[in-house]
C-alpha cells in the first residue's frame, strides 16, 4: 500500500473497508501486523518522545486517524482516500472475525470496562472467540500477558491502554509473536461497555 508522510510517519493510502480486508486477509494467512491508528496528536508526540517514535516506525500500518491528518496531507499536496479511526477500525475487525469465526485477545480498561465490553461483544458478535482477556493495569516487568496471548494465538490483539502506552507495549513485544494482528484502540472498550 502507498503512503503518505508527514511529520516523519507514514500514513497508509487506504479506505476504512480496505484496511479491514487486508488485516483480516493478514489474519487468515496467520501473519502478523502492527497497526497504528495515529491522530494529530499522536503525530506531534513523536516529536519529543523518542521510545513513542521508534514504536510507531516498528508499525507495519499507520493510519490517519481523524479528519485533521486528511486535511494535514491535502495541505501538503497529499490525498490520503479517507479517515480510519481506531474504533471504526476495531467495530469492522469485530464484525469479520464473527463472520468467520476468528479469535480474539482483549487488553486494557479497568476490570468492570473490561468485563462490560467483553459481555457487550460476546452477545453482539456471538461467532467470535475470545481468545482471553487481561485489564489494563498490570506490571510491565512481568511477561505473563505476552506469554499467553503467544501460546493462545489470537487471531487480533486489541489493545485499549490508550496511546502512548498501546503502541509501546505492543512495540515492544511485537518481535516475540509469530502471528496475529495487533492494533491499538484508545478508549474503545470504554465505549463498547457503555
Ligand atoms: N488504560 C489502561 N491502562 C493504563 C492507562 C489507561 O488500560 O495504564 C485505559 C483506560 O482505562 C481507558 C483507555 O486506556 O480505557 C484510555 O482511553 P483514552 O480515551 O484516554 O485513550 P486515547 O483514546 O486518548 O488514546
Amino acid at each position: 500500500i502507498e503512503t503518505v508522510t508527514l511529520l516523519g510517519v507514514p500514513f497508509v493510502k487506504t479506505t476504512l473497508s480496505d484496511m479491514a480486508v487486508t488485516l483480516a486477509k493478514h489474519a487468515e494467512s496467520k501473519e502478523k501486523a502492527f497497526v497504528v491508528t495515529a491522530n494529530p496528536e499522536i503525530v506531534l508526540h513523536t516529536q519529543n518522545d523518542r521510545e513513542y517514535h521508534q514504536a510507531i516506525e516498528k508499525a507495519t500500518y499507520v493510519t490517519a486517524d481523524g479528519i485533521g491528518i486528511v486535511k494535514g496531507a491535502r495541505f501538503m499536496g497529499h490525498r490520503l482516500p479517507e479517515r480510519v479511526t481506531g474504533f471504526d477500525l476495531f467495530m469492522r475487525l469485530l464484525g469479520t472475525a464473527n463472520e468467520l469465526g476468528q479469535s480474539a485477545y482483549f487488553l486494557g480498561a479497568r476490570e468492570a470496562v473490561l468485563n462490560k465490553t467483553l459481555d457487550t461483544i460476546h452477545k453482539e458478535f456471538p461467532g467470535l472467540v475470545i481468545a482471553g482477556s487481561h485489564h489494563g493495569f498490570f506490571d510491565w516487568t512481568s511477561q505473563e500477558i505476552a506469554e499467553e496471548i503467544k501460546t493462545k494465538k489470537p487471531d487480533y490483539v486489541f489493545v485499549a491502554l490508550g496511546f502512548p502506552l498501546q503502541e509501546k507495549w505492543i512495540a515492544r513485544n511485537f518481535p516475540e509473536f509469530d502471528q496475529g494482528i495487533f492494533i491499538g484502540i484508545g478508549g474503545s472498550f470504554d465505549v463498547l461497555a457503555g
